[in-house]
């Protein structure tokens, strides 16, 4: 590019950079996503390099990006905040260490600190005597907002130290996935405009001139630097992680110190998945020299430490085109839209298709064949569609009135948003998706029982519902193209080993609506038998903690159906017979009491699971205010981060086990 085509194109690019910087700083609502930011950002900063005089003071490479907004009063920082340099790739990441180690050759002597990046809005708190006198926001790193009213209503800050020193904290406010996906639900009941992620919604419910409505919002915050001029505090950026632990703020526990730069990556690999099951939006890593004075020898640019880097995820959110709407039935009949797309890179995997969840959605996001949409990855498989560009019209996808598979008029069950397919027993989608789900690891678990074989045993006429599995020989399976003697033999075998299966397991894999995994397993706690779950009365199955007036219904519903007698009857006529209640109470020590299980333990789940149960305490799969105690293993997923925020008793396996001891 010649001197004056990069001129021009530095002057566009600042000016569309200055754009979003105030659409996402002072409103809240970036236009744009951070990656195709960080695109034009970084094409700046590569053409400043290569034309180092047209690199000027007021560029964005230059300045930490913030704006005040009217109405806060402004705080001047006592010691200056900075961003952070980022890459999107190893090479530059190495390149940094490579820099970092030609002033400290030494490996041994260079210890790094990896942490999360989270994606909300820095802060800064001042204390003194241990009394929280201001909380700021980072504006352009000099100057900021006075927000301390609003900080103040943030549970996870200590207004008072557990030590009276004087301190300057650093960190990031952020709001959990579920407090934002509940507020946008809010929101959109209202009229209100939602907010695009995480980070802008805690950035407007933070930035609120009145205090009562951030009081509202569930906001957090994750200590992450702590500044003292007391030098014999802390030495080390890992001391100061402990000490803001020790004083009562919360860190993000994945901090990790390590030496060496693979260590690095190997952390930034498994976070740039592992995120997808946190709690809390993350956009990358930061990586920070652990030494403080080796920090100060380093020292800033204009914009950022150069004792510190980030490295930025792959994008979690793209756009691309919506290029058809599929119909897919499940096995209850529920008929769910799913978009096909042209196909495009998320997170580091291609995406083809997008959840569409519902009808109702698709008029909300008023969105048609055609639109560009957002995708945004999700931590299901499949990415979710999350709005489509502003200003493009294609009209609204209309919601079926006939099943896509059978062709029978579709009913909209009262209360529900889903449409169903009312022919259950006629269905070939349902009754394959029945069959499929019976055999599947969640329900009965039969090796070998996937989706081509059960639509060739159904096309073939062999099966009609999931109890004539069991009825099939070796030499059926023989009838299906490819499938030898020895297959046939172990899918035969299989069946056949699956025919006493545990009460969560069988109930699980009836199908009932409503009825999954976790609820199959609560109803299951409750009766000896099948016999007495088939007779339960609508009272005896609400009373159970966990069960809705939906799922009780339902129950009830299915064993009255003459249909489901008929395939109940055929199962105990083949010999498959649930075992009885598996968990027989040996004590009452921990009745009452709701566990949830997380992260890796040094027993399979099962093994705490049925210790549970023997005390009389119940296992449930989410954290809720109920929950009595998360038992959280290593690597502890979501579920952590919101027993954290709940302000649930978490244990650890010696906790666990303490519990179990005599004069508890
Ligand atoms: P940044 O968010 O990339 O990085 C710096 C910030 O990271 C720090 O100020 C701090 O708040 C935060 N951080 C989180 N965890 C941290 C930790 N453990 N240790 C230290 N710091 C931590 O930089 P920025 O200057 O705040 O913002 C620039 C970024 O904001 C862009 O890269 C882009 O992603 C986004 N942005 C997007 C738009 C848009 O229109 N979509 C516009 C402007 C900015």
């Amino acid at each position: 590019m010649d001197f004056i085509k990069a001129k021009e194109r530095i002057e566009e690019l600042k000016e569309i950079i200055k754009e979003n910087n105030e659409a996402y700083y002072v409103f809240d609502s970036p236009k744009i996503t951070d990656f195709e930011y960080d695109e034009l950002y970084r094409e700046l900063k590569r053409l400043e390099e290569e034309f180092p005089d047209l690199k000027t003071q007021d560029s964005p490479t230059q300045k930490v990006g913030g704006n005040i907004v009217q109405g806060f009063k402004e705080h001047t920082h006592k010691y200056r905040l900075y961003s952070l340099d980022n890459s999107n790739n190893y090479d530059d990441l190495r390149k940094w260490y490579e820099r970092v180690k030609k002033e400290y050759p030494n490996e041994s002597d260079l210890d790094l600190v990896v942490e999360l990046k989270i994606d909300g809005l820095s802060c800064a708190l001042s204390y003194e005597n241990g009394e929280l006198v201001i909380g700021a926001t980072r504006g352009n790193g000099i100057i900021g907002e006075n927000i301390t009213q609003n900080i103040k209503e943030i549970k996870t800050i200590p207004q008072k130290l557990t030590k009276p020193i004087n301190l300057e904290v650093r960190g990031e406010v952020y709001m959990p996935v579920t407090s934002f996906e509940r507020l946008n639900e809010e929101n959109i009941e209202k009229g209100i405009k939602e907010f695009a992620n995480p980070r802008n919604a805690a950035a407007g419910s933070l930035r609120q001139l009145d205090s009562k409505i951030t009081a509202q919002r569930d906001l957090h915050f994750f200590a992450y630097t702590a500044i003292s001029e007391d030098k014999t505090l802390f030495k080390t950026h890992y001391e100061g992680m402990k000490l803001l632990e020790e004083l009562g703020f919360e860190t993000n526990p994945n901090y990790v110190l390590v030496k060496g730069i693979n260590p690095v990556i190997e952390k930034c690999e498994y976070w740039a998945e592992e995120r997808f099951n946190l709690n809390y939006a993350t956009d990358g890593m930061v990586i920070k020299i652990n030494d403080l004075a080796k920090q100060n020898e380093l020292g800033y640019t204009s914009r950022a430490p150069k004792w510190a880097t980030a490295f930025k995820f792959p994008p979690e959110e793209v756009w691309t085109k919506l290029e058809d709407i599929e119909l897919s039935v499940g096995k209850t009949g529920a008929v769910t839209p799913i978009a096909n797309l042209t196909p495009v890179q998320l997170a580091g995997t291609t995406v083809k298709r997008a959840s569409l969840h519902n009808f109702d959605e698709i008029k909300r996001l008023e969105i048609n064949k055609g639109n560009e949409v957002l995708i945004k990855k999700a931590a299901e498989i499949i990415p979710k569609v999350i709005r489509k560009r502003e200003g493009e019209d294609f009209g609204v996808y209309n919601a079926p009135d006939k099943c896509p598979v059978c062709g029978t008029p579709l009913i909209k069950p009262e209360g529900e948003v889903a449409l169903y397919c009312p022919n259950t027993l006629g269905c070939p989608s349902q009754i394959k998706g029945k069959i499929e789900y019976w055999a599947s690891k969640e329900a009965m678990d039969i090796d070998g029982i996937g989706e081509s074989i059960v639509e060739k045993l159904y096309e073939k006429g062999l099966i009609k519902d999931f109890a004539d599995l069991y009825k099939l020989t070796i030499n059926d399976f023989m009838t299906i193209d490819l499938i030898k003697e020895k297959s046939a033999d172990n899918l035969y075998s299989a069946i056949q080993a699956s025919k006493n299966p545990s009460m969560t397991k069988f109930l699980t894999a009836l199908s009932i609506k409503f009825i999954g995994k976790e609820t199959a397993d609560l109803i299951a706690n409750e009766f000896p038998s099948l016999e007495n779950i088939m007779n339960a009365s609508y009272e005896e199955l609400i009373k159970i903690d966990g069960i809705g007036e939906k799922a009780a219904q339902s129950i009830i519903d299915y064993f009255k159906d003459e249909n489901n007698k008929i395939i109940l009857n055929k199962l105990s006529e083949y010999g498959v017979k649930p075992k009885g209640s598996a968990f027989e109470k040996t004590s009452d020590k921990l009745e009452g009491k709701t566990f949830v299980i997380t992260g890796t333990l040094s027993m399979p789940r099962t093994v705490f699971e049925e210790k549970i149960k023997k005390a009389g305490g119940k296992v449930s799969s989410s954290v809720s205010k109920k929950t009595s105690y998360v038992l959280a293993g290593e690597n502890p997923g979501s579920k952590f981060d919101k027993a954290t925020a709940l302000g649930v008793i978490i244990l650890t396996e010696r906790d666990f086990n303490l519990l179990f001891e005599d004069n508890n």
